[in-house]
Parts: C-alpha cells; structure tokens; sequence
C-alpha cells in the first residue's frame, strides 16, 4: 500500500523534532523537504506539490491551523493530505484540526510506527482518489466520443440520420406548440456516380465532406443539416416560411455550382437539386409527410433538368 516514492513536506520549528521526522521518512524511502516555518512551507508547497504534509501547529509567526487553512483555500492544494503533529493534546485542538481540512493528526511523542502507519494511510487514501477522479473523466471524454459517434456522420460531421430525426420531431412539437412556420429542404447531388466512376471514390468521398462544410457554413445556427443517404442531404429550418426556405434552397444550389468543392486538384463543377416543403401551422402533419412532399419536389427538380430548387406543389 505504501508509495515509497511519495514526496513529503516536514513542517516544524523546532529543529531536533524536524531532523527526527526527516530521519524516520527517509529510512523508509519517502522523498523529504523539511521546512521550519509556515512561510517557507508553502512557498515550497507553490514550487512543487507535495503528495502529503506532516504539519506542526504550534509554531511562531503562522501557526499549523493557518498554513493549513491557506493550503485548504487554494484549489490547487487543497486535496493534499495534511497530517498535524502537536504537542496539545487538547480534544478542541483535534476537531478544530479536521474542521480546518486537517486529515488526521499524531500526538507529541509519537511512535515511529504510528507515525509511518498513518502516512501511509493517507497516501494510499489520496491515490485511491486521484485514480477515481482519472478514471471518471477517462470515462466522460469516452462517453463523449460514443455520444459523438451516435449523432455525427465521420465521413462528413455533420449529423447523421438518426439524430436528425430525434432533433426534428422535438422541433416539429415546437413548431406546433408555438404556432411557428418549418421548412425542409431535401437535396441531392447531380449525376455523383460520374465523379466517381470518373475521378475515384476518394474524390467522391472529399466532394461529400467538402459540400457538407460548405452547406453547414450557409445556414443559421438553428438550422439542422444532416446527411441523409449516401449523396442526399437535408435541412430542417425551424421558424422558416416557404419563401424564406426558397431562398436559402436557392442560394445553396448558386453557391454549390459555383465552388470547386475538391481538394483542389482537379477541375470539378458540382451541382445539387433541391426539393423544399414548407408547413404552416394550417392543417395537420407530421414529419414523415414533409419528407416525402419534399422528395417529390426533388425528384421534379431532377426531372426537369437537375441544378434547380423546385417548392412542393409548384409544378
Ligand atoms: P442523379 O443526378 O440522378 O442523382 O445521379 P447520381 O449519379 O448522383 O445518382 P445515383 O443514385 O445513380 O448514384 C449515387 C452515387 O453516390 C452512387 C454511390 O456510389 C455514390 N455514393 C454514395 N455514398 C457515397 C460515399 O460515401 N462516398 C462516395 N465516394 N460515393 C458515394
Ligand atoms: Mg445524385
Ligand atoms: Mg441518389
């Protein structure tokens, strides 16, 4: 249980009592700094951390109580174990000691064995904790990533099916709730099977994640993008009016074909056609219907000649 390599801080102004503490942790392979005064305690404490300090109380200028207090105030040090070493072996001195953060406490003259008995203790408490607290947020940052595997799409991080769904009905409910306008915009990229065929999947692959970016960048915050098949993407736009949805549908499909959406290396021009449906508020619906209304209208757009936004119904 032991740490032999633990480093301890000696603090005690009394030099004989100092040097016998220091012999003792010595000769049973701890690190020592032995300080005889508060002060150059805890300018040592501020340079290095200790894993665990033997404190005396009794000590002129800044007593035990007010180096631990200061230790214990600083949440840099304030879970490093302090252990007094007095000479009152007074029962208000003892609680006062734990109500200040004091971890235990060893009375004047003390055995060896008690002594070495209850640091070692405390530094097998502390490495217990530190490796909990480790562990816990080994576990939050996986926790994490597994919640970021389940929402985000890796080939082009934005989100996945799945979480679009979740993020749309809660959405969709808000919209009802507050009587508010929903758009969706569903698009699809023109004749991608050619920049495959023609330039390799891995171009495919960067036309995706590049076009992706491109559409994150163009829409408000509120908006929820997601790439909903292999090539197909979609937007919900909460609070959004149809003539607003057109809009954005429309400037995408410019913006799209108007930008090199490789790496770079090769001369590529993109487009995308785009199918927008719209909800009012006025009749009932749900989303399975706003997808599918927004289908047809891309399918339309693909059918009259693709690189085009075509609006439910308006055809
Ligand atoms: P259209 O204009 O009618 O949409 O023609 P298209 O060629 O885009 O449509 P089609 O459905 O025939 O082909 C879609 C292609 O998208 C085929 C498929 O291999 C490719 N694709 C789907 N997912 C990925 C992917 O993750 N990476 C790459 N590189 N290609 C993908
Ligand atoms: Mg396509
Ligand atoms: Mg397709």
């Amino acid at each position: 249980m032991t740490d032999k390599k633990a480093s301890i801080l000696i603090v005690d102004d009394t030099p004989a009592n100092l040097h016998l503490l220091n012999e003792i942790l010595v000769n049973h392979g701890y690190k020592t700094r032995p300080m005889p005064n508060g002060n150059r305690a805890l300018a040592s404490v501020e340079r290095s951390l200790p894993d665990l300090i033997l404190l005396d109380i009794m000590m002129p200028e800044m007593d035990g109580y007010e180096v631990c207090r200061r230790l214990k105030a600083d949440e840099r040090t304030h879970a490093i174990p302090v252990i007094f070493i007095s000479a009152l072996d007074d029962v208000l001195d003892k609680v006062k000691a734990f109500e200040i953060g004091g971890a235990d406490y060893v009375t004047k003259p003390f055995q060896e064995q008690e002594v070495l008995a209850r640091v070692a203790t405390h530094l097998a408490i502390r490495k217990l904790i530190v490796d909990l607290e480790n562990e816990i947020a080994r576990r939050k940052e996986y926790e994490a990533e597994l919640e970021r595997m389940a929402t985000v799409d890796p080939l082009t991080n934005i989100y996945n099916r799945r979480f679009f769904f979740e993020r749309s009905e809660e959405e969709l409910e808000r919209s009802k709730r507050y009587t508010t306008p929903l758009s969706l915009i569903l698009f699809d990229i023109d004749h991608f099977k050619q920049v495959n065929d023609t330039h390799g999947h891995l171009v495919g692959d960067q036309v995706l994640a590049n076009l992706a970016a491109l559409c994150q960048d163009a829409i408000r915050s509120v908006d929820i993008l997601a790439r909903y098949g292999g090539e197909e993407f979609i937007i919900l736009m909460p609070d959004s009016t149809i003539a607003a949805a057109y809009n954005a549908a429309e400037r995408l499909r410019e913006q799209v074909a108007t930008t090199n959406l490789t790496d770079g290396q090769i001369n590529l021009t993109t487009t995308i056609s785009l199918g927008v449906s719209s909800w009012d508020n006025e009749e009932a619906t749900d989303l399975k219907t706003l997808i599918d209304q927004a289908d047809q209208a891309l399918y339309h757009s693909k059918e009259s000649g693709r690189n085009r936004v075509t609006v439910w119904g308006e055809y």
